[in-house]
């Protein structure tokens, strides 16, 4: 697939807050190292690298082994959590013990989908793969990074029956004003994705208007949700700049601004500098 072209770069400094560098090599064939110098030639100089089955959280420790500027999240993701069977076990066992490497900042994305898994046998092993996670972010002082879709209630229900970890992500926050608030009183970090630049989504926008600055981050989950104007074409990381001047224009304040909030949020979001 055709690639977009690189941006205007940025005044400082951002973080890609959650992106997928494998299948965006896979979907449009921008190598990860590629892709990791264009983002940082427009100023996303970092990036969290999210693993999403066994094979992906692999990929994503040895991403963050090899550069010092991204760092890991490891998970089964809801979808692969409701299809995988008995390997669920198995893989849930991977997971914790991957999250205890050095360069693991995260657990997830973990949640629930209820997009894409509609049976109830599905949504109940969401449910407890969204719990196990949890347990192993507390255990392991790591962030969660929360996958939901069309599953706010829920998500909200399993994380208060579990206890919140003291950091959570809700990555490509798709929520109204009154979920935001839900997620800001549990101590969450909101997480945009290009779906904020997309005309139909006044709520998101809503969202993010009453969320405090220091409380967002931004994200491209690579390679899909690309911003406008360029919907349709593969995403990759170089295009956050889209994004971030978008959140600056919708918070009526400067680039400048945003950057630097983004840049300090992602540090405190995933426990610190990397
Ligand atoms: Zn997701
Ligand atoms: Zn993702």
């Amino acid at each position: 697939m055709e690639l977009p072209d690189l941006p205007e770069p940025l005044p400082m400094p951002v973080v890609d807050s959650h992106c997928h560098l494998d299948s965006t090599q896979e979907k449009s064939g921008l190598e990860p190292e590629d892709a990791i110098r264009l983002a940082a030639s427009v100023g996303v100089t970092r990036i969290v690298q999210i693993g999403c089955d066994p094979e992906g959280c692999h990929w994503a420790v040895q991403a963050a082994e090899r550069w010092p500027t991204v760092i890991a999240g490891v998970a089964i993701h809801p979808n692969d959590a409701a299809r995988m069977g008995p390997e669920l076990a198995s893989g849930l066992e991977l997971v914790a013990e991957l999250a205890q490497h050095h360069r693991v900042r995260a657990v997830g994305e973990s949640g629930l989908d209820y997009f894409r898994t509609r049976d109830a046998a599905g949504q109940a092993l969401q449910r407890k793969a969204f719990a196990a996670h949890i347990a192993f972010a507390k255990a392991f002082d790591r962030t969660l990074v929360v996958h939901d879709r069309d599953a706010h209630d829920d998500i909200l229900d399993v994380i208060d029956s579990e206890g919140a970890p003291s950091r959570i992500v809700m990555h490509c926050f798709s929520g109204d004003d009154h979920f935001a608030k839900a997620c800001l009183d549990r101590g969450a970090y909101l997480s945009f994705a290009g779906t904020v630049t997309f005309k139909n989504n006044d709520h998101l926008r809503d969202a993010l208007v009453l969320a405090p600055l220091d409380r967002i981050l931004v994200e491209t989950d690579a390679p899909y949700l690309t911003p406008m104007p360029l919907r349709g074409k593969p995403n990759a990381s170089y295009l956050i700049p889209h994004t971030a001047r978008f959140l600056a224009a919708t918070l009526g304040i400067d680039v400048e601004q945003v950057c630097q909030a983004l840049n300090d949020n992602a540090d405190a979001a995933f426990g610190g500098g990397w």
